[in-house]
C-alpha cells in the first residue's frame, strides 16, 4: 500500500475555475481573461477526472512545482506573450494557489516568461527569481536556458534561508566539465535497431553493417546537404576537418542558410526540441540515440545511468511519447536541484 494519498488527474487546468466558459471563448483578449480570472474567478470544489472518471475534488497541495507553457515566451514559438492563448493557463494556474494558500510554488519557464505578470497573479507570495541553465546542475554540455520562480506565500510560509546564497553553493558543488562526446555511450543494439527504424520510415534499404556504424546515408537529401552546409561553415571558421571533432554537434532540424544550429562556439549540444532526433555528430557519422537524448535530459535510460540515481531505469516509450518528453520536460537534475532550494530555504509558518 501506499503512503501517499490516491492521486487524481484533472486533464485541463482551465476547467478548475468558474471563468472557464470565459477563458475558452474568444469574446476577450487573453489579457482581459487573465485580469478576470485573477480578480474575479473562483476555484470549483470538484471537476472531472479522467483517472476516476467522474467528479473528484480539488485540493491544494503544500507546495507545487509546475513548468507553465513556454509557447508564447520562447523563440521558438511565437512570441504571443500577453497576446497568446497560454497566458490563461498560467493565470488559472496561479489562481488556484492564491485560492488555496499554497505554501511554496516552483515555476519553471524559458527566460523571457515577464516575471511581473507572475508577481501580478501571485499577489499574496513573494517571487525569486533564478536564471538556470543545465550547467548549473552539472551538464554543461546542452543548452536549455530557463527562468525558475521560486515563490513563497507570505501568510502560510516563510524564506529562512536566502535561496539564491545556496543557489550559487550548489551550483559549485555540481560543476562538471563534460563536453557534447561525453553524451554518446549507446550499445552497438541500440545503434541498430534505430537505423532499422528510420531505414523503414524512409523507405530506405538497410546497409550491411560497418564498423564502426556510418549511418549518413539514413539522412535525407535536405539534411545531407544541411551537413555538408555546416561542414564548409565549420572548416571556413576554424580551419580544422569537422570528422576530427568529436564534440562537434549540428541540429539537423534547422536548414543551416535560415538558422544556424550547432555545438560551435559554445561547446554545447543545441536545445532538445520536440523534433529534435537529429542532432548529428560529423565525426561518428550518426545521430544521438533514444537513450542518449534521454540521458542528456537527466533521465536514467542506461543501466549505469540508472544505478548512480538510485532508480530502476526508465522504462522504454515509443518515439511519439520520447520526442514529447525530450522536447517539452523540464531538464530534469535541474528541476531537481531548484525544487530542492526551495524546499530547503522556505518553512511553514507556525499559525
Ligand atoms: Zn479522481
Amino acid at each position: 500500500m501506499s503512503k501517499f494519498p490516491e492521486t487524481h488527474f484533472f486533464p485541463d487546468v482551465l476547467d478548475i475555475s468558474t471563468a472557464s466558459a470565459i477563458v475558452k471563448g474568444d469574446d476577450f483578449t487573453s489579457m482581459e481573461k487573465c485580469t478576470f480570472v485573477r480578480n474575479t474567478a473562483m476555484i470549483v470544489p470538484t471537476a472531472h477526472c479522467i483517472r476516476h472518471s467522474a467528479l473528484c475534488p480539488l485540493q491544494g497541495p503544500d507546495a507545487d512545482g509546475s513548468g507553465s507553457p513556454c509557447w508564447d515566451w520562447s523563440a521558438c514559438g511565437k512570441l504571443g506573450r500577453l497576446d497568446g492563448k497560454t497566458v490563461v493557463t498560467f493565470a488559472t494556474w496561479a489562481r488556484f494557489h492564491v485560492w488555496w494558500g499554497t505554501k511554496m510554488l516552483m515555476h519553471e519557464n524559458v527566460p523571457g516568461f515577464f516575471v511581473w505578470f507572475a508577481r501580478w497573479h501571485l499577489r499574496t507570495f513573494s517571487v525569486c527569481q533564478f536564471d538556470v541553465s543545465p550547467a548549473d546542475s552539472g551538464f554543461p554540455l546542452i543548452e536549455r536556458a530557463r527562468q525558475y520562480l521560486i515563490c513563497v506565500n507570505r501568510t502560510t510560509a516563510e524564506i529562512r534561508s536566502d535561496p539564491y546564497v545556496l543557489f550559487d553553493y550548489v551550483k559549485q558543488q555540481l560543476a562538471s566539465q563534460l563536453m557534447p562526446k561525453d553524451a554518446v555511450f549507446a550499445e552497438p543494439a541500440e545503434i541498430r535497431a534505430e537505423e532499422i527504424k528510420i531505414c523503414q520510415v524512409r523507405g530506405k534499404e538497410v546497409s550491411i553493417h560497418s564498423l564502426p556504424p556510418d549511418l549518413y546515408y539514413t539522412l535525407s537529401l535536405a539534411e545531407q546537404r544541411y551537413v555538408h552546409h555546416l561542414n564548409t561553415m565549420y572548416m571556413v571558421r576554424t580551419g580544422r576537418r569537422p570528422e576530427l571533432d568529436k564534440d562537434l554537434v549540428y541540429n539537423l532540424v534547422d536548414n543551416p542558410e535560415n538558422r544556424v544550429s550547432w555545438s560551435v562556439p559554445s561547446g554545447q549540444i543545441p536545445t532538445l526540441r520536440r523534433n529534435s532526433a537529429r542532432t548529428y555528430y560529423p565525426s561518428l557519422r550518426r545521430c544521438l540515440t533514444s537513450s542518449e537524448r534521454l540521458a542528456l535530459m537527466g533521465y536514467p535510460s542506461h543501466w549505469a545511468l540508472a544505478a548512480a540515481c538510485g532508480s530502476d531505469e526508465i522504462a522504454r516509450m515509443s518515439a511519439t511519447e520520447l520526442s514529447f518528453l525530450v522536447g517539452n520536460a523540464m531538464h530534469m537534475p535541474t528541476a531537481t536541484m531548484m525544487w530542492t532550494i526551495g524546499l530547503a530555504c522556505v518553512h511553514p509558518k507556525a499559525l
